[in-house]
């Protein structure tokens, strides 16, 4: 049988933002990793974006050799403890494992962050040799989530010097700012961040380019090629009436106050977040969840509203059971229609409407209908809204020749490159909000790019 991480309890865990999980422990590593069929032609390496060996890291686990694990991850993956807890691998390496044939796929995800976690002990991390090399090109990185994160740590391996600019005064993008502590502690984003910055990636913070400076001026500064790996952090609106009210917050607000400023820790640090006592909730995604999860820790009574059914929502399946855990109320099938507000203009309520499914739409889901006459009222005197994020929009409007899409993302050719020579992107920048492991896909891919063009400039 697959063994399960441990976690905190869900009744304690609401009364604090430490770790859900607490990993495996060494036996469990051990009674997992043996359950490994060693395949000849492992699926599931295919079904990793990055293409991680996994048959050979778990087998280091049998043997004991839990450092090598880590190296072997290494080879392909730069932010192993970040992935082996955020990864929705039930849908990419799991998926794919023969074993899930019988519903029981190796825990791959806990096995990588068992292996990452090695690291965790400071004593035992290694200091990183500065790869970069005096004679070869500089290479602007431009954004410091897993996307840039993974582009930086290539381009250094191979001997480039790579300056990585970052707006925020921290780097780790969505990791630092969106997803809680209470699914990935911020020091585990600093370790994996410092580790890169020990390979000899010079990071440069508070620096917003588009303002700071412009493309041109990077590469007149003497950058040979650029990437943008800028995310997706827009927020999107439902666009119905009453989102002016106090009290209306986008999923990147609230989200960026509690993780990135410690709002939870109020007083002691200085940006607060008003929530009120009930919260309402909108959306179904990772997104969602974790705004719900955070209000329910900020001891408030929290619904979550979901227009489609459970089985519909986009969130890691691994949330959703935590999340049903913790006993928030969900409410599926139902549409917000309007924000309502008191006398003073706060927020006293969200009206919703019933939904039905009808026939599948684009995206192959069955399309929620409206009931007619179903509307009602959930008392709430805080409304996130958390139901989409657009690519960050700074760069293309201060550079016009760079093409987008329609949705707003940069357009790229084959090799990541955009309409401006020298100019790459990857990650949620070119795909719209995607996945941590997809976003460090495109930046392997777009590394091993920049590697080639600049071997072709050479001449
Ligand atoms: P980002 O992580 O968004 O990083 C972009 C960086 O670029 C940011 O730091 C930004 O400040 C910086 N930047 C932007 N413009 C500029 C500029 N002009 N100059 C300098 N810097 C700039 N994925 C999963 O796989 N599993 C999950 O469980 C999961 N949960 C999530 C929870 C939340 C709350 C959110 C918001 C997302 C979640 N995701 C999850 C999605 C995942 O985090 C993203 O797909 C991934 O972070 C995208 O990486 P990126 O490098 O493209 O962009
Ligand atoms: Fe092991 Fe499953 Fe991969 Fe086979 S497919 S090597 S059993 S993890």
């Amino acid at each position: 049988m697959r063994n399960k991480v441990r976690q905190q309890d869900s009744e304690k865990r609401i009364e604090n933002f430490s770790e859900v999980s607490l990993g495996f422990s060494d036996e469990q590593a051990l009674q997992e990793a043996k359950r490994c069929l060693q395949c000849k032609k492992p699926k599931c390496v295919e079904g990793c974006p990055v293409n991680i060996d996994i048959p050979a890291f778990i087998k280091l686990i049998v043997e004991n050799s839990r450092e090598k694990s880590l190296s072997k991850i290494k080879e392909k993956n730069n932010l192993p403890a970040v992935c082996g807890r955020v990864c929705p691998q039930e849908d990419q390496c799991e998926k794919l494992c023969i074993l899930s044939n019988k519903g029981n796929p190796i825990n791959i995800g806990a096995l990588e962050r068992y292996a990452a976690d090695y690291e965790l002990n400071k004593s035992l991390k290694k200091q990183s040799k500065v790869l970069a090399k005096d004679d070869l090109e500089r290479i602007a990185v431009v954004g410091s989530g897993p996307a840039g994160l993974t582009t930086a740590a290539d381009l250094v391996r191979l001997g480039y010097r790579v300056t990585l600019f970052e707006s925020l005064h921290v780097s780790g993008g969505v990791l630092v700012y969106g997803i809680p502590e209470f699914r990935l502690p911020k020091d585990i984003v600093s370790s994996e961040v410092e580790y890169i910055a020990s390979l000899g990636v010079e990071i440069k913070t508070n620096f917003l380019v588009g303002k700071t400076c412009s493309l041109d001026d990077l590469f007149k500064d003497g950058f040979k090629a650029v990437f943008l790996g800028l995310g997706a952090g827009l927020p999107q609106f439902l666009g119905i009436v009453g989102e002016n009210f106090s009290g209306v917050y986008s999923a990147n607000e609230f989200l960026t106050r509690v993780n990135l400023m410690k709002a939870y820790l109020f007083p002691e640090y200085a940006t607060p977040v008003d929530v009120g006592k009930k919260v309402v909730v909108i959306g179904g995604g990772n997104v969602a969840l974790d705004c719900a999860r955070a209000a329910l820790r900020l001891h408030r009574e929290v619904t979550l509203v979901y227009r489609r059914t459970e089985a519909q929502m986009p969130a890691r399946l691994e949330e959703i059971e935590n999340a049903k855990e913790e006993g928030f109320a969900f409410k599926l099938l139902t549409q917000p229609v309007e924000i309502l507000a008191n006398e003073k203009g706060r927020v006293r309520g969200l009206k919703c409407i019933k939904m039905e499914l009808g026939e599948p739409d684009d995206s192959g889901r069955r399309r929620p209908l409206p009931i007619e006459n179903s509307d009602f009222i959930i008392e709430a005197d805080t409304v996130i809204e958390a139901i989409g994020q657009k690519p960050n929009p700074l760069v293309v409007k201060v550079t016009p020749d760079l093409k987008v899409n329609d949705s707003g993302t940069i357009k790229v050719d084959e090799n990541y490159m955009t309409s401006i020579d020298g100019v790459f992107a990857g990650g949620d920048i070119i795909t719209g909000a995607d996945t941590v492991i997809s976003a460090m896909g495109a930046g392997k891919k777009a590394a091993a790019a920049i590697n080639s063009y600049i071997k072709k400039q050479r001449g």
